[in-house]
């Protein structure tokens, strides 16, 4: 069956090199430790040479035009500056501290500003990065007005995170399973219930697996998600195999021929060994129905938790093959800015962000947004 949805665009330039992006995620799966699954089929169109065999009275291009027009989202620039507010603010409230009475960006403007970058939680790495790239600017530069730091921080943080990568998430493959993935209390299961609405609001079915089997109230959580999201949900008790659930799931979702699976897991990175086997089960049951299961394995990370955050994004994708990130909770948080330094350090795109409790309170994660937002204050 040829089926392809392009969900979203991120605001880049349309005429993508698909074959690039196939590369890089070729190159990102060489690194991983765990390769134990197929390549994952994100960002990858696939071209079906094959045609289908009925339906002359259909015209298929046509079809696909309008269904392509859609599903075009794109981020809500108001609701992301709402909720990186305190983030923007925190910056901003020292950054003007650091500049005030300032005739020029000398060292100690400098030194101030690393240490600013990294109390906001950027991470050593990225701040260095941009403090270099600050520093040989400032020198070619005559004049460097303090009052204007902010503008040049904005460009200089623009150009270490934008790439060239097609971020586009297309759910180009039926069923599309999404395994979700992340430390106990990050948001997984909210996370799941916001994406389910959003994928129906897209004009998906989406079916919702229960398989962090690990906690009593865990099931019924997703099972209120699933309620208010209006979609179907596969259970079973407390304490099953997570594998078994998710093949139901699975099973249910190509019998009942729906879109999209999302899988809800439990969260224990403790014991990186555990967590390898029972993902691996949990894809090796999956690739029973279908070969190249899960197509996604998304990692949620709490941004309020700024380092830890990025050191579990780190471990995770050490220890399985993530594929893409949600970064929850960046409203009510000033630590917005490990957000910055996650895109610059890691080679998985973040592609969604949680901006609060409720079910709509989800973004498309999109670099450019998010640093518009991040820079909604000015100096002046
Ligand atoms: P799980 O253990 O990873 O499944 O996490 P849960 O989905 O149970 O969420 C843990 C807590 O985080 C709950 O109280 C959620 O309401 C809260 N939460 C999840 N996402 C967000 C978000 O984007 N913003 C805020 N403010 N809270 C969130
Ligand atoms: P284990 O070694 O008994 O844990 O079993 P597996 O690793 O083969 O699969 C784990 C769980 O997935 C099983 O207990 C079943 O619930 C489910 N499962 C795996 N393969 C099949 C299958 O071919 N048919 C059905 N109905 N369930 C399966
Ligand atoms: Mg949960």
């Amino acid at each position: 069956m040829n089926f392809f949805k392009k969900l979203f665009s991120s605001g880049k330039k349309a005429t993508k090199d698909h074959e690039k992006s196939e590369i890089d995620v070729n190159d990102l799966s060489q690194k991983k430790e765990a390769n134990y699954l197929e390549k994952d089929t994100i960002n990858v169109i696939k071209k079906e040479p094959k045609l289908e065999k009925k339906s002359d009275s259909e015209p298929k291009t046509e079809k696909k035009k309008s269904f392509f027009k859609k599903l075009l989202v794109k981020t809500n620039q108001n609701n992301l500056d709402k909720s990186l507010e305190k983030t923007s603010n925190s910056f901003f409230e020292k950054i003007k501290k650091a500049v005030v009475g300032k005739k020029k960006v000398d060292i100690e403007v400098l030194d101030n500003l690393e240490e600013i970058l990294i109390t906001s939680d950027v991470g050593v790495k990225t701040t260095i990065k941009i403090i270099d790239a600050i520093e040989s600017r400032v020198a070619k530069e005559k004049y460097t007005n303090p009052q204007e730091l902010d503008i040049i921080l904005k460009e200089e943080i623009g150009n270490i995170i934008f790439d060239e990568i097609n971020e586009d998430l297309n759910v180009n493959d039926k069923p599309y399973v999404i395994l979700v993935v992340g430390v106990n209390g990050v948001g997984k299961t909210t996370s799941i219930g916001k994406l389910a609405k959003f994928f129906k609001t897209q004009g998906l079915s989406v079916i919702i697996g229960a398989a962090d089997t690990f906690r009593a109230a865990a099931v019924e959580q997703l099972d209120e998600w699933a309620k208010r999201a209006e979609v179907d949900i596969i259970k079973q008790q407390m304490g099953s195999d997570p594998a078994s659930v998710s093949y139901d799931a699975l099973k249910s979702a190509i019998n009942n021929n729906k879109d999209v699976v999302i899988i809800d897991t439990a969260g224990r990175l403790h014991n990186k060994i555990n967590l390898m086997n029972e993902l691996s089960k949990i894809s090796r049951v999956l690739q029973k129905l279908k070969i190249n299961a899960p197509n996604e394995i998304l990692l949620v990370l709490d941004g309020s938790t700024g380092q830890n955050a990025f050191e579990q994004a780190k471990q995770f994708s050490e220890a399985t093959k993530v594929t893409s990130m949600m970064v929850t909770k960046l409203d009510g948080t000033a630590k917005g800015g490990v957000v910055i330094g996650i895109s610059d350090q890691l080679n998985i795109p973040i592609k969604f962000i949680g901006t609060g409790e409720s079910i709509d309170d989800i973004e498309i994660f999109d670099k450019k947004v998010f640093v518009e937002s991040f820079f909604q204050n000015k100096i002046i």
